[in-house]
């Protein structure tokens, strides 16, 4: 199972997709899990990412392209793996097409997560909330300003990611207000057809 989130920050992709890792038994690859990653081991691509990302912008399409071919390569990515936050451009998602279509692999779904902002600023606050009371470290890039930045980036870069996989057949899109179980159940059902 190959299957791709599509949504804005705070949209609830990373949830649902940890959701499926266990259902599936297939990885979660977050992009921005993985360059927060290279930040905080100092790599080059860290230290190129870094002031991107905590201004809220998109790290450049080569990095991040980069970094997932050679992540969907690895040995747990046999039986498939969840897309979280790739691709975010069309850009990126002709390169992950090229790629797959190199190694064989087929997608599965596109499923994106619909939202309306002013409820995405108050999750957001929640999960700063959250974090500060389990007494965790706060995402550096989750503070309004950044998040305004990144809800401005979604808008213009990967939003048109819609129409692109409307026009490949691949397009789902669900109510990502609705209850996060309700969410689960429908993307169950998606993944059923699929
Ligand atoms: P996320 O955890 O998905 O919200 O990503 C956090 C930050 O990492 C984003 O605001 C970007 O700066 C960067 N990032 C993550 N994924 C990508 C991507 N596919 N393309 C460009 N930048 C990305």
């Amino acid at each position: 199972m190959r299957i791709i989130f599509l949504g804005p920050p705070g949209a609830g992709k990373g949830t649902q997709a940890k959701r499926l890792t266990d259902k599936y038994g297939i990885p979660q690859l977050s992009t921005g899990d993985m360059l927060r990653a290279a930040v905080t081991a100092g790599t080059d691509i860290g230290k190129r990412a870094k002031e991107v990302m905590d201004a809220g912008g998109l790290v450049s399409d080569d990095i991040v392209n980069q970094i997932v071919s050679e992540r969907i390569q690895e040995a747990d990515c046999s039986k498939g793996f969840i897309l979280d936050g790739y691709p975010r451009t069309v850009p990126q998602a002709r390169a992950l097409a090229e790629n797959m279509k190199a190694s064989n692999l087929v997608l599965d779904a596109v499923i994106e997560l619909k939202v309306d902002e002013e409820a995405l600023i108050r999750r957001i606050e929640n999960r700063v909330a959250e974090t500060i009371a389990a007494g965790g470290t706060v995402r550096s890039d989750d503070n309004p300003e950044s998040f305004r930045k990144r809800l401005t980036e979604y808008r213009e870069k990967t939003a048109p990611l819609s129409e692109y996989y409307a026009g490949e057949g691949q397009l789902v899109v669900l109510d990502g207000m609705a209850e996060m179980d309700t969410v689960s159940e429908e993307i169950s059902r998606v993944l059923e057809k699929a």
